[in-house]
């Protein structure tokens, strides 16, 4: 059984600036790039005060990482004239090189690929003429993610060729680090060029590599590779669970492009999944950090998620009734028309009228009259059986529409006009009895099988009830 050490490590128990040093270093491994950049802070001015200025430079090396690592941009170009100058006067050509990669590090970072791609060849023929493999192999798989970036896969694709030709000559730098950038990238090359057949092994391949679950920075990398793929294969669910993981990650760190990508891929995985609510959530994460960049551009798929969710409240606005919460005529139009069609001829359609609704506006006013509008859409609403489409159509008129209601239309009607009229309205000191008359119609009998004939034959009928002493149902016959 493995026995997991205890230990407890702290940068200030340490007693030689050495061991801090690796210490400090040791937190890039395990994306602590605030707790890094803190030490390094502390180490760059130990070392100056013993003018140990190969350090210094390390440190200020580090410090930059760090920086860029946690997408600080800024304070990282106000290192960078210090940098410059100590590196010119105490620096050696691996500084150099160092110096060169994290300028193409900034340039990356801040969209400039171009500068990046020059500072990275730098670097690599500085690693090349020192005869120091592994730079050269960092450098490569470093210029390599640029290309990427720049979707120059043909660019790409040769690195990746030069990378594993080094892995076979000298299989020392084949270090996990290495190789699980190596494949990292050559799966987002296959990803971006469509080649989704070749990426299964490749994941095989990075699962295999010794030790890979230490690095969790690569481990996120590679939940994000996957659930890119996923999104290419439509498994939305799984997409979303790698990307979450590797979204739950990077929150810490704060890391960048990558945290752009997740949060990119999260809100079209979630948006095609039908997640409104939950791309609109990564949405927001998503431009709060373009406008964070100063890069003041939002993607289609945003706009495209704010677009729907507006428009199903836009939809809710448009069809339901702000007095009574229930559906309008608007409603009644668009989805009594479908009504119709589907139903063909069996279509009932009942106009329900308030009698001498002007009474209560006159009596007691216009807020008393809302609430007794609002209290009968209540009672209808509650008598009807639910299959049937029931509006406000105006002021004190509703509409609703039955399909298949079969032989014994007349008299299920009628027992609905029964348990509705003579409603009780009351308030806290108003206590009224009102009816209604109601006009219906079917289908059947219009020549012309649209809803405006049908709700015209209704309105016949109920011009028969109002007329006849109100308190009525009538239906219309065809003469
Ligand atoms: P009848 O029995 O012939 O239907 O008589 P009525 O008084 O009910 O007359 P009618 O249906 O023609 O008039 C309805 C009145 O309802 C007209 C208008 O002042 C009132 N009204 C329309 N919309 C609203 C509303 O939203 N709130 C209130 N309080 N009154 C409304
Ligand atoms: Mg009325």
């Amino acid at each position: 059984m493995l026995i997991q050490q205890q230990k407890k490590l702290e940068f200030n128990k340490f007693e030689s600036l050495e061991e801090k040093f690796e210490y400090a270093k040791s937190m890039h491994l395990v994306a602590k790039f605030e707790e890094g950049l803190s030490y390094f802070r502390i180490l760059k001015t130990e070392y100056e005060a013993i003018k140990r200025y190969d350090r210094v430079i390390d440190c200020l090396g580090w410090i930059c990482q760090n920086l860029a690592n946690l997408g600080r941009v800024e304070e990282l170009y106000n290192y960078l004239p210090e940098y410059k100058s100590i590196c010119k006067e105490h620096g050696t050509e691996l500084n150099q090189l160092k110096l060169s990669t994290y300028l193409a590090f900034i340039s990356t970072s801040i969209g400039d690929e171009k500068s990046a791609i020059e500072y990275y060849q730098e670097a690599i023929a500085i690693a090349k003429k020192l005869n120091d493999t592994k730079r050269y192999v960092i450098s490569l798989i470093n210029l390599q993610g640029v290309y990427l970036l720049i979707k120059d896969f043909e660019q790409a694709n040769a690195i990746a060729l030069e990378v594993k030709k080094q892995f076979v000559h000298e299989p020392s730098i084949k270090t996990t680090m290495s190789e699980a950038a190596y494949y990292l990238n050559l799966m987002t090359i296959q990803l971006e060029w469509q080649q989704l057949q070749t990426i299964e092994p490749l994941f095989h391949a990075f699962e295999a590599i010794a030790n890979i679950e230490k690095y969790n920075r690569e481990q996120m990398y590679y939940q994000c590779v996957k659930g890119r793929y996923y999104i290419q294969l439509q498994r939305y669910s799984d997409a979303i669970t790698e990307l979450e993981n590797a979204y739950a990650f990077i929150v810490q760190t704060k890391e960048e492009p990558f945290l752009t990508i997740i949060l990119e891929n999260l809100v079209q995985a979630h948006e095609i999944s039908g997640n409104y609510q939950e791309a609109l959530y990564y949405a927001k994460k998503f431009n709060e950090k373009l406008l964070d960049q100063h890069k003041k551009h939002v993607t289609n798929e945003t706009i495209k998620v704010i677009k729907e969710i507006d428009l199903d409240n836009m939809k809710q606005l448009v069809y339901i009734d702000g007095l009574t919460s229930i559906p309008n005529r608007r409603y009644l139009e668009k989805f009594g028309a479908k009504l119709i069609d589907e139903a063909a001829h069996n279509v009932h359609c009942a106009i329900i009228d308030i009698d001498h609704f002007k009474k209560i506006n006159d009596r007691f006013g216009h807020i008393v009259g809302d609430l007794a509008i609002q209290q009968l859409a209540q009672i209808i609403q509650g008598v009807l059986p639910e299959n049937f489409l029931f509006a406000r159509y105006a002021g004190d008129e509703f509409v609703f529409l039955a399909k298949q209601l079969g032989k014994d239309a007349e008299t299920i009607l009628q027992q609905l006009f029964a348990s509705i009229t003579d409603f009780e309205f009351q308030t806290d000191d108003i206590y009224v009895k009102l009816t209604i008359s109601m006009g219906v119609a079917s289908l059947a009998d219009c020549e012309v099988k649209e809803l405006k004939t049908l709700l015209d034959l209704a309105d016949q009928a109920l011009y028969q009830s109002k007329n006849t002493g109100r308190n009525l149902i009538s239906f219309y016959v065809n003469a």
